[in-house]
């Protein structure tokens, strides 16, 4: 079969049922796929030695013979060790394999290969779990070799493998990049440097390689905002004209007073909602800065807004709060389980005719809101809450609904962006900084918590729930794995139950229970039903339970910074003193320091700029993780190659005939906004 860029993986030799499956649990459908599946870490086995010269604890490739090889009798019944002595004419060398005896048939003696690894000194000089592949192979070693993301059974040969054939027909991917920008920072093709990426040949050439596909995607970024931002100058917004006396009524019901950045940011919110040109401003606020309040005011005074949140708990709850705080408008909740008029269930059919004749004022969802027949074409206002967590084009299809009339945009971040970097990154955008937390917040006592204090801890917790407050215990696993070692929902709820929490209302919250399971527990646990909710990082953003006071963090080290600051503000979001303690499994230096660094302080601006030292040049991709937002690929650190970017796409966009002469421009930017339809 001749294989396409459509072609389903599964066409692939060597890609049977099992791995098409597991392919797809990491996102890879097609070939084309499979070569925009970008490694996250490259192992430089280049440096091909012979025994005699090989050097210790340095990767290396050898090309060797096997002079013996066999299992040994190990006391530990459960790890199976292969013993083998290479040899290539300068010397021989003792390998030593883990778990995998099915090694003595791949192997046999005589039989000539490449192995890659590190040799190291504990028990005398030795090859530890080198990789092998036939001499001359060069896919696994004797190379810079692509480490990727797994998933289920696929193993990381069997990847490279899958990756390197599609790479047989990456000159039939177009390159949509204008040739102008091609030529003018003489880039390599698309084709090229997706190849560079995966199999480089140096580290120039993946260097290269990798600014090209950042390139790609800023230009791509700022192609959208710019047109978006052409095409929004030329509309008009719908004027919400200042309603002081109903503003205060309504700022007077809260159960609390205004902070004075809140007030400030809701006055000049409420000021661009008053004009005939859409707002865009972008409402920073570390977590626990009260964003939700603010975005109420607005809410209250507009009618026909959509709040957009990124996940459905979130979205659940702000629509129970606004719910609460709003009583007499009519607010609607839009998920892909849970579809609310007011309080009360109904169907998605009749909720989308409510919405089309008007009856809905505030209708706040996930981007289930986005999908085809929901009329949101009259929408005044549109609140992007945690706004990173939504791609470009999914904020690029809110906004353009109608030719004419344009909604105002309040986007919400706890992303500490300095305004330089947000100019850059949103073009115009007006900012308002929310750089205080609410009266009477106390730090929340933040510590790393050693094994032999660990019961200590454990009967603080206990103590904080007999005082009637709540907690959280964060998992990175749902469920118990071999592999990782890492602490899961499931074992860490029954320790916990069993032993040193017995007897208290412990629940687990996760990913794979049910939608209405979800929410129920969610929902027990803010009503105060629940002593305790061990969850995954499904809780990481926005939840807000204001009596938990204590947020431990089992293996703590698998976690972000950003991720740990975030998780972090579910707790302290009272005037009660709150508790945060992080329970590494196994410390190296990198993550120590990063707990550490969570330790030392509670602002999500200093822990953000600790992130980028720390992350070092180790990480060449950005990622979700990472704060910075929108990007898959591009990182803080490649703000001149977004300006690049930015001048590049204003320059070509100043040609009114940019999009004709440039169909794969206009193509590409088709297809980012088809994907947000296919989720
Ligand atoms: P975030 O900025 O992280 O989204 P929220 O808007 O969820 O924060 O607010 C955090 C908590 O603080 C909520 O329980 C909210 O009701 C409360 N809150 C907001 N503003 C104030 C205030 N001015 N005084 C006291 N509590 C406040
Ligand atoms: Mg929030």
């Amino acid at each position: 079969m001749s294989l396409r860029l459509s072609t389903p993986a599964s066409g692939l030799p060597g890609i049977g049922d099992k791995a098409a499956l597991d392919l797809a649990g990491i996102g890879i459908k097609t070939i084309r796929d499979l070569l925009w599946y970008v490694p996250f870490r490259y192992d430089d086995f280049s440096r091909h030695v012979q025994i005699a010269k090989a050097p210790i604890d340095t990767p290396i490739t050898i090309d060797a013979r096997i002079k013996s090889i066999g299992l040994r009798a190990s006391t530990s019944s459960r790890v199976k060790i292969v013993d083998a002595v290479i040899e290539d004419g300068s010397g021989e060398l003792k390998v030593i394999w883990f778990n995998q005896p099915y090694l003595l048939k791949t192997l046999p003696v005589g039989s000539k290969h490449s192995f890659a690894g590190l040799i190291d000194h504990r028990f005398g000089k030795t090859f530890s779990n080198p990789i092998h592949e036939p001499v001359g192979q060069n896919v696994n070693t004797g190379r810079i070799v692509p480490v990727y993301g797994l998933s289920g059974g696929l193993t990381m040969r069997k990847l490279r493998d899958a990756i390197q054939r599609s790479l047989t027909i990456v000159d039939t991917l177009s390159d949509w990049l204008p040739s102008e920008i091609v030529e003018d920072k003489s880039m390599p093709t698309l084709a090229t440097a997706l190849a560079s990426v995966h199999f480089p040949n140096s580290h120039e050439e993946l260097n290269r390689g990798i600014d090209r596909l950042k390139f790609d995607e800023l230009f791509l970024h700022q192609m959208l905002f710019e047109e978006v931002r052409r095409d929004r100058k030329t509309k008009t917004a719908t004027v919400i004209p200042i309603d002081e006396v109903s503003t205060k009524t309504f700022v007077s019901t809260l159960p609390f007073t205004l902070t004075r950045a809140q007030k400030v940011a809701a006055w000049e919110i409420l000021q661009d909602l008053a004009k005939p040109v859409p707002m865009n401003r972008l409402l920073e606020g570390d977590v626990g800065s009260g964003k939700t309040v603010v975005a109420a005011i607005a809410v209250q005074a507009a009618d026909r807004s959509v709040y957009l949140a990124p996940t459905e708990i979130l979205a659940t709850q702000q629509h129970k709060a606004f719910c609460k705080m709003m009583s007499s408008r009519n607010i609607a909740l839009l998920t892909h389980n849970q579809i609310y008029f007011n309080s009360e269930k109904v169907k998605r059919a009749e909720l989308v005719e409510k919405i089309s004749n008007g009856e809905v004022d505030c209708l706040i969802g996930t981007h289930a809101v986005l999908q085809e027949g929901i009329d949101l074409s009259r929408t005044s206002l549109v609140i992007i809450d945690e706004q990173h967590r939504f791609g470009v084009a999914q904020r690029h299809a809110l906004l353009e609904r109608d030719p004419h009339h344009a909604p105002h945009l309040l986007s919400m971040t706890a992303t500490p962006i300095p305004r330089s970097l947000a100019l850059t990154i949103y073009g115009d955008l007006e900012l308002s900084i929310l750089d205080e937390l609410p009266k009477g917040r106390k730090p929340i006592g933040t510590a790393m918590v050693p094994v032999e204090q660990r019961v200590g801890m454990w009967k603080h917790v206990r103590s904080e729930i007999e005082q009637g407050r709540q907690v959280f215990v964060i998992c990175p696993l749902i469920d118990p794995s071999d592999s990782l070692g890492s602490k899961s929902v499931t074992d860490v709820e029954k320790m916990l139950s069993k032993d040193i929490l017995k007897g208290l209302r412990i629940v687990t919250l996760h990913g794979k229970l049910k939608s209405d399971e979800k929410q129920k527990r969610n929902e027990d646990f803010r009503d105060g039903k629940i002593d305790v909710l061990v969850s995954t990082t499904v809780v990481e953003v926005g939840v807000d339970v204001p009596n938990a006071t204590v947020m431990v963090i089992m293996s703590a080290e698998r976690f972000g910074l950003a991720q740990l600051h975030q998780l972090r503000g579910r707790v302290g979001r009272s005037d009660l003193q709150s508790y945060c303690y992080l329970l590494p499994d196994d410390l190296n230096p990198h993550s120590n320091n990063r707990l550490q660094a969570v330790v030392e302080s509670q602002n999500g601006f200093e822990l953000a700029e600790r992130d980028l030292e720390l992350r070092g040049a180790g990480n060449v991709f950005g990622n979700a993780q990472s704060g910075f937002p929108d990007f898959q690929f591009a990182t803080s650190a490649d703000v001149p190659l977004m300006k690049q970017a930015r001048d590049w796409a204003q320059k070509l966009l100043l040609d009114k005939d940019f999009f004709e002469t440039h169909p794969l421009v206009r193509a590409r930017i088709e297809e980012a906004l088809e994907q947000i339809h296919l989720e």
